[in-house]
C-alpha cells in the first residue's frame, strides 16, 4: 500500500491556509454571524435554477459552519483564494455542479478486468449501442407484427437467432441469467424436487446462491455427491418419484482441482431421458463463439443443447459481449412451459437490451465480424503490438509532462466470475511519483472528470491498455497528468 511514500504535496494544498491558529469563542461567534444567509448566497446563484442553487447554498453554509466550529473559530476570514463570500460563492457553485451530474455515469476502466462487473460488464459494439439508440428515440416493432398489422412477441426478434447460434429447438430472452434459471427452475421444478451435485452448489456473487435459487423455485433441493466428486450412479440413487428436474451449474468464477470427477452434461441428459427428467443446464457465461483457446474452459452451449438439455441458460453481457439479459435455449416443450409461466412477464427483457441484444447476436453469426467488433472479443484478443504501442502511448503522453512512467509487464483477467484461471498476460503503463502518494492519487482519479479506475500494485498506479482503447488511453493518462498537476 503506498509503496512507502510520503503523503507529501497531495494533502497540503486545499482551500484552508489559515494564519492565525490561535483564536477564540468570541471570534467564532462573530464568524459564525457573519455566515450569509442561505437566501443572500442563492441570490448570488441566480443563474442555476433555484432548487439546485438554495441545496448549493444551503450545503456551502453548513460545510463552512461546521468548519468553522470544529476549528474553533481559528482562521482568516480570508482565504487564499480571496474573500470568505467569494469561497463560498465558489463552494456552492461545486456543489451545484456535482449535484447536476449524474449519477450513473461513464468512467474510464484502467484495471484490465474486461467483464468488471462494478463497472457495467460489456461495453457493447457500435451495432448494438445504434439499434438501442433507435429503438429508444420512438416507437418500433417491439410487440407488433408489420406484416398482419397486429400484435406480435418481443421475443421474435431474437428467438430465431438464439437458435441457429445455439443449434436449440426454441429459445426465450429473460431479463438475465439469474431470472433464466429461476424461471426455468419454476417452470420445470415447483413442487417437485431438483437434484444438484453438492459440488454445485455454489455462489457466483451479489447473493444469487444456487440452493437459495432452488428454494426461491418452489422446488426442494435433493443434494447429489459430494463437494469434489459427484458420479452418474450418485444421481441414479438421489433420483425418486418426486424428482422433477436435474440441474447443473457451471462453477463460474472458482474451479476445483486434484481428486475431483463431476458427471458430463452429456451423461446426466442421458440419464434425464432415461428417466423422463428435463435437464437444467445454468451454463453462466457460456461460450457462443467456439474454437477460440482462450474460452476453452467455458461451457460451450451447442455443446449442452446438442447433448440434449430441455434448457441452457447463459448470461447476455458475459463472453456473448452483448446487453445484460438472459438467454434460453432448448427444447420446444420445456420453453413452452417457462414461457407460460407468469414469471416469464415479470422477468421480461426490456426493449433497448432486447434491440442490443438482436444486433449483437448478429454480429456472432459471423465469428470474424464478432471478434472484430464485440469490445469484449477484441479486448480479450488483443495482440501485444495492439496493446504495447497503447501502453508507449500513455507512457509517452506521461514522460512529456515530466511523470515518471515505464511499461512493463502486467497481467489483465476477464472477469465477470468467468474464466477464473485466466491470466492475460501483457504490456501496461506503471507510474509512480515520489512527490505525491499513489493511492491517494487512485482516490483522486476516480473523483475526476471522466473518473479514471486503476490498480495500484507494489506502489505504483498500472493503468492497462487492455481495457482502454485508444481514446480512452488519452484521456487516462491526460486525467493523470492534469491530476498530478493540480497537487
Ligand atoms: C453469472 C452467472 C449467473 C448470473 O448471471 P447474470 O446474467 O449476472 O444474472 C448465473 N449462473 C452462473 C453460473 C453464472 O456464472
Amino acid at each position: 500500500m503506498g509503496g512507502g511514500h510520503a503523503a507529501r504535496g497531495i494533502e497540503a494544498t486545499g482551500p484552508r491556509h489559515y494564519d492565525s491558529p490561535i483564536a477564540t469563542g468570541q471570534d467564532l461567534n462573530r464568524r459564525l454571524r457573519e455566515l450569509p444567509s442561505v437566501e443572500e448566497l442563492a441570490s448570488r446563484l441566480a443563474d442555476l435554477p433555484r432548487r439546485l442553487a438554495v441545496e448549493a447554498a444551503r450545503g456551502a453554509i453548513d460545510a463552512r459552519r461546521e468548519e468553522l466550529v470544529s476549528n474553533g473559530g481559528a482562521g482568516s476570514d480570508r482565504t487564499s483564494d480571496g474573500s470568505d463570500a467569494a469561497t463560498l460563492e465558489t463552494a456552492a457553485r461545486a456543489r451545484a455542479s456535482a449535484a447536476a451530474r449524474p449519477s450513473l455515469r461513464p468512467v474510464l476502466n484502467a484495471t484490465g478486468v474486461i467483464l468488471h462487473t462494478n463497472l457495467g460488464r460489456a461495453p457493447l459494439a457500435v451495432g448494438a449501442l445504434e439499434a438501442a439508440v433507435s429503438v429508444a428515440a420512438g416507437y418500433s416493432t417491439l410487440e407488433y407484427d408489420l406484416g398482419r398489422g397486429a400484435r406480435g412477441s418481443r421475443q421474435d426478434h431474437v428467438e430465431g437467432l438464439v437458435c441457429e447460434l445455439t443449434g436449440a429447438e426454441a429459445a426465450l430472452v429473460v431479463n438475465n441469467c439469474a431470472a433464466a434459471v429461476l424461471l426455468a427452475a419454476t417452470a420445470l421444478g415447483t413442487g417437485g424436487e431438483i437434484a444438484v451435485s453438492r459440488g454445485q452448489l455454489v455462489e457466483i456473487g451479489g447473493s444469487f446462491r444456487v440452493p437459495e435459487v432452488v428454494e426461491a423455485s418452489g422446488a426442494r433441493l435433493v443434494e447429489v455427491g459430494t463437494t469434489n466428486r459427484t458420479r452418474l450412479a450418485d444421481y441414479e440413487r438421489a433420483l425418486g418419484s418426486e424428482t422433477a428436474a436435474i440441474l447443473r451449474v457451471h462453477p463460474s468464477n472458482f474451479r476445483t482441482v486434484g481428486f475431483v470427477e463431476e458427471a458430463s452434461i452429456e451423461e446426466l441428459c442421458e440419464l434425464g431421458r432415461r428417466a423422463g427428467l428435463p435437464v437444467i443446464d445454468d451454463a453462466g457465461s457460456g461460450a457462443l463463439v467456439e474454437r477460440i483457446a482462450e474460452l476453452a474452459d467455458e461451457p460451450p452451449v451447442r455443446r449442452s443443447v446438442a447433448a440434449g438439455c430441455a434448457v441452457v441458460c447463459f448470461s447476455g453481457d458475459k463472453l456473448l459481449g452483448g446487453p445484460q439479459a438472459g438467454l434460453m435455449a432448448g427444447t420446444a416443450a420445456a420453453l413452452a412451459r417457462c414461457r407460460a409461466h407468469p414469471l416469464a412477464r415479470a422477468l421480461r427483457i426490456d426493449k433497448l437490451s432486447l434491440a442490443a441484444l438482436e444486433a449483437t447476436l448478429r454480429l456472432l453469426r459471423d465469428p470474424e465480424a464478432a471478434t472484430r467488433e464485440i469490445p469484449v472479443m477484441r479486448m480479450l484478443l488483443a495482440g501485444e503490438t495492439e496493446l504495447d504501442a497503447r501502453a508507449q502511448q500513455m507512457r509517452a503522453a506521461l514522460t512529456r509532462a515530466g511523470v515518471a512512467a515505464e511499461v512493463e509487464r502486467g497481467s489483465a483477467r476477464m472477469g465477470g466470475g468467468t474464466l477464473p484461471l485466466l491470466e492475460l498476460e501483457g504490456p501496461v503503463c506503471a507510474l509512480s511519483s515520489e512527490d505525491v502518494d499513489i493511492e491517494e492519487l487512485a482516490v483522486r482519479l476516480r473523483a475526476g472528470e471522466p473518473p479514471v479506475i486503476a490498480r495500484v500494485a507494489e506502489g505504483r498506479l498500472l493503468l492497462d491498455p487492455r481495457t482502454l482503447d485508444d481514446e480512452a488511453a488519452e484521456l487516462a493518462a491526460g486525467a493523470v497528468v492534469a491530476t498530478l498537476r493540480r497537487v
